[in-house]
C-alpha cells in the first residue's frame, strides 16, 4: 500500500499547533524616534476609572503586598494590590492603613481630655507616637491644643498637673475647605505645627500636620484618588462577596478577582456577582485566551492576564495546561482594546525589558511578584543563607500558603487531614534588595528606555508603534551579557534571573 504522507485525522489535526511566544523569544524592533527616555510619559490605567502615573502593580502574595508596600507603591505612582491570606477584619484594616497615610487632614486624631493629668497625656502621646493632641470637652469642641514643649516644664515640677495648666489655649483652627497651602501660611505665621479643623461648632472634625503637608509634597507622583488619598488595590476570591463588600467599603479603589484561571464559568458567575456588589473597579483574573477575555470583557473593568509565567510557579509543569506570556497578552488585548478595557500583564517579568515588551503586546500595566520580593517593603524579615541576605517569596498555591489561607485560587477544597495539598507554586528566597524606590527607579527607568527606542512617548503610542522581531537561541545569547566575566553587578541585571 501506498504511503500517504498528508493524510491526518482527528488526533494528528491537534498537532498543527499555533505557536505561542514569550518574552525571551521577542525584541522591539527599533524605529525612528524623537522621544527621550526620560520624558517619555508612562502614566496609564489599571482599570476603565483607575488611573495610575507608573504602569506597575506590586503582586498580591503574601511575601510581596500588605499596606507598607502598598502605601510605598501608590507614593511612587504605581499600585500596590492587598493580598488575601488574612480575615476580612485584618484586610479592611490594611485598606484603611493606606488610605490613612499622606493624609492631608488626619481623622483620626489623639485627643487629651482638659483634667488629665499631664503625666497621663505624656504616657499616652508616647503609646500614640504623636508629639502633640487638640485638647476637647465631652461634646468635642476644641478647648486647647498640648504638645511636647508645653509638657515638658511641667513633667520636671509638676507632672500630676491637668492639662487643662499645660495647654496652650488660644488655638488656630481652620476649616474643611482648607488647603495644604493655607494650612502651611497658618502654620508659618503663628509658628506652629498643627492645625485641628473644626465644624461651625468649633467641634473637632479632623488635624492637619506640618510633617502631613511636607510628606503629601515629597510625594508629588503619587497615585491618589480625587480626595488626595493613596489608592490601593485589594485581592478577593471569586466567591468571597463578602470580602469584596467589606473592602470596598473601606474605600478599596480597585478589586482583583484573585484566581488561576478565571475562565472556569462558575468563577465568571461568582465575579459578575461581586462587580455588581462594590463601586469600586473590578479587574478580572487570570485569563490567557481571546475565547477567556470574549467571556469576561462585557463587565470586567480590566483584565488580567498570565496563566503560568510566574517565577514561583508550578501551573504548566504541574497541569500541562498554560500559555506562554507574550501570546497570551496579546490574545486578551485584540478583545480588550475592541471595548476599551485595560490589560495587566500579570507575572514572568524579570527585567524592564520584559515590561516594556508585554506593553507592546498590549498591556496598559504589569504585576509583578519577585521583583519585589525582596525590598524592605516586602513583608517579612531579611534571612542571611551563606552569607547573603534574601527575603522569602512563595507562590500563594504553595503548600506553606494554602496553608495559611486557602487553595481556591487554584479552585481546590481544603484537604482532608491526612490528605495533600496538590501546590502550583513553590517556596524560595528572593535576594535581598533594599528599597522598593530604587527597584522602581531602575523599572521604569529601562521601560522608559524602551520607549525611546521605539519612540513612543505614552503607553498606548507604545502599544500602537511598536513593532517585534522574533529572536532566536543565538539571538538571545547574543542579548545577554557574553563571553566576559562581570565584574561588577548593575542594578538592574542579573546573570541569575
Ligand atoms: P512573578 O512576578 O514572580 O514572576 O509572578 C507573580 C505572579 O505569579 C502573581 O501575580 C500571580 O499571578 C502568580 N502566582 C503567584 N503565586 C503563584 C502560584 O503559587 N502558582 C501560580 N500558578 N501562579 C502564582
Amino acid at each position: 500500500m501506498e504511503r500517504d504522507s498528508t493524510r491526518t485525522g482527528q488526533y494528528t489535526d491537534k498537532l498543527r499547533v499555533p505557536e505561542a511566544l514569550t518574552f525571551d523569544d521577542v525584541l522591539l524592533r527599533p524605529k525612528e524616534s524623537r522621544v527621550e527616555p526620560d520624558e517619555a510619559d508612562v502614566s496609564t490605567r489599571v482599570s476603565t476609572d483607575v488611573e495610575i502615573n507608573v504602569p506597575i502593580l506590586s503582586a498580591a502574595m503574601d511575601t510581596v503586598t500588605e499596606s507598607e508596600m502598598a502605601i510605598a507603591m501608590a507614593r511612587q505612582g504605581g499600585l500596590g494590590v492587598l493580598h488575601r491570606n488574612m480575615d476580612v477584619e485584618a484586610a479592611v484594616a490594611e485598606v484603611e492603613r493606606v488610605k490613612r497615610a499622606d493624609e492631608l487632614v488626619i481623622r483620626d486624631v489623639v485627643t487629651a481630655d482638659p483634667d488629665q493629668t499631664v503625666r497621663d497625656v505624656d504616657a499616652m502621646m508616647e503609646r500614640e507616637g504623636v508629639s502633640g493632641a487638640p485638647v476637647t470637652d465631652d461634646e468635642g469642641r476644641v478647648l486647647g491644643i498640648i504638645s511636647g514643649t508645653d509638657i515638658r516644664p511641667y513633667l520636671e515640677v509638676g507632672d500630676r498637673d491637668e492639662v487643662r495648666e499645660a495647654m496652650t489655649d488660644e488655638v488656630i483652627t481652620a476649616g474643611e475647605d482648607v488647603t495644604p497651602r493655607a494650612a502651611l501660611e497658618l502654620m508659618y505665621e503663628h509658628k506652629i505645627e498643627r492645625v485641628p479643623i473644626v465644624d461651625d461648632d468649633n467641634r473637632l472634625t479632623g488635624l492637619v500636620t506640618m510633617q502631613g503637608i511636607l510628606q503629601r509634597r515629597e510625594y508629588e507622583n503619587a497615585a491618589r484618588d480625587e480626595d488626595g488619598h493613596l489608592l490601593v488595590g485589594v485581592a478577593v476570591g471569586p466567591f468571597e462577596t463578602d470580602r469584596a463588600v467589606a473592602v470596598d467599603e473601606a474605600g478599596a479603589d480597585v478589586l482583583f478577582i484573585d484566581c488561576a484561571h478565571a475562565h472556569n464559568m462558575n468563577v465568571i458567575d461568582g465575579a459578575r456577582e461581586i462587580r455588581e456588589s462594590v463601586e469600586a473597579d473590578v479587574v478580572v483574573g487570570n485569563v490567557g485566551t481571546r475565547e477567556a477575555a470574549e467571556d469576561v470583557v462585557d463587565f470586567a473593568d480590566g483584565i488580567k492576564v498570565g496563566i503560568g509565567p510566574g517565577s514561583i510557579c508550578t501551573t504548566r509543569v504541574v497541569s500541562g495546561a498554560g500559555m506562554p506570556q507574550i501570546t497570551a497578552v496579546a490574545e486578551v488585548a485584540d478583545v480588550a482594546t475592541e471595548h476599551d478595557v485595560p490589560v495587566i500583564a500579570d507575572g514572568g517579568i524579570r527585567y524592564s525589558g520584559d515590561a516594556i515588551k508585554a506593553v507592546a503586546a498590549g498591556a496598559d500595566a504589569v504585576m509583578l511578584g519577585s521583583y519585589f520580593a525582596g525590598t524592605d517593603e516586602a513583608p517579612g524579615r531579611v534571612i542571611t543563607i551563606d552569607g547573603k541576605k534574601y527575603k522569602q517569596y512563595r507562590g500563594m498555591g504553595s503548600v506553606g500558603a494554602m496553608q495559611s489561607g486557602d487553595g481556591d485560587r487554584y479552585l481546590k477544597d481544603e484537604p482532608d487531614e491526612e490528605e495533600e495539598y496538590v501546590p502550583e507554586g513553590i517556596e524560595a528566597a528572593e535576594p535581598y534588595k533594599g528599597s522598593l524606590e530604587s527597584e522602581l527607579h531602575q523599572l521604569v527607568g529601562g521601560m522608559q528606555s524602551g520607549m525611546g527606542y521605539v519612540g513612543a512617548g505614552t503607553i498606548s503610542e507604545v502599544k500602537e508603534r511598536s513593532e517585534f522581531v522574533r529572536v532566536s537561541s543565538a539571538g538571545q545569547t547574543e542579548g545577554h551579557p557574553h563571553d566576559v566575566m562581570i565584574t561588577d553587578e548593575a542594578p538592574n541585571y542579573s546573570p541569575n534571573e
